[in-house]
């Protein structure tokens, strides 16, 4: 018995003299470790179909999908190879990176699974990659994972349920939307969302990130942009200061649902790099 699915490579390792141990998001299975027996022996078997970022066909043996083994390769064959990441290393960083995120908040695969080949084809085709298309994916994941803050009104108290403001999509192109007429001046991360300014004395201070109007603004433009990606122009308004508080507060969204102190090596690369590349992930200049 066979199974065949299509994935995305997320990384590797070699087991054995010659095998290869190949942990894959599946669009329908989620997460997968498969074994790979003789990859690093004969590569004409599966060439680069097995390269972390890519996108294959696989067929599988079944067993190890009913009894929490390891499905052996058979086939894999190559959907999109991202060729342009082997030449460019930013780009190479930024496919790290939404692999990263989506790793850690992967489930069955779905519409997830499609958000990130949606967002590595768009990196390796030059249509995106500047810090707004990160900061929009890894809102998007946070969405389609369930762990959205709420943006709209105060998590706490309400306030601003009523206020005929809140959260609209907005229209293709704009870049920025209406904000709440409540006063909501941080991120509570355990309350899941937005809190106003009382509301925020009473909170755990280890929990909140501090919010400025224009923070607000850009990510409520990034939220209600859902499956499209967004307008570049969006968040332009945002000071050096306020750009790098957007990043921390994305990271500590991404990483709150899980524990908090998870490892995002491309994330931090990135930051480290900054000025360096050509568009600094989050904030740095
Ligand atoms: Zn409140």
């Amino acid at each position: 018995m066979m199974v065949e699915l299509e994935g995305i490579v997320c990384g590797s390792r070699p087991v054995g003299e010659t095998s290869l141990l190949v942990t894959i998001l599946t669009d329908s299975r989620g997460k997968r470790v498969v074994r790979a027996r003789g990859a690093l022996k004969d590569f004409r078997r599966t060439g680069a179909a097995l390269d972390t970022t890519a996108r294959s066909q696989l067929i599988l043996s079944a067993r190890g999908f009913a009894d929490d083994g390891i499905p052996v390769v058979y086939q894999a064959d190559l959907i999109d190879a991202h060729v342009t990441f082997r030449r460019n290393l930013e780009r190479l960083l930024r496919a790290l990176f939404l692999l990263e995120i989506v790793r850690l908040h992967y489930a069955e695969g779905g519409e997830l699974y499609n958000h990130l080949a949606t967002g590595l084809a768009a990196l390796d085709r030059g249509k995106a990659g500047d810090r707004v298309f990160l900061w929009w994916f890894a809102l998007r994941t946070l969405a389609l994972s369930g762990h959205l803050p709420v943006l709209d009104r105060c998590v706490a108290c309400g306030a601003g349920d009523s206020a005929g403001g809140g959260q609209r999509a907005p229209d293709r192109g704009a870049t920025s939307v209406a904000i709440p007429a409540v006063d909501l001046v941080a991120l509570s991360l355990s309350a899941g969302g937005t809190v106003c300014r009382s509301c925020a004395g009473r909170s755990d201070p280890a929990a909140l990130e501090p919010l400025s109007r224009s923070i607000l603004s850009t990510l409520l433009a990034l939220a209600g942009a859902s499956g499209r990606i967004v307008d570049p122009r969006a968040g332009r308004e945002l000071s050096p200061r306020e750009a790098m508080q957007v990043g921390v507060i994305l990271r500590r969204l991404i990483t709150w649902p899980v524990g908090g102190d998870v490892p995002l090596p491309a994330l931090d690369t990135l930051q480290a790099c900054g000025g360096a590349l050509s568009h600094p992930y989050p904030g740095s200049e």
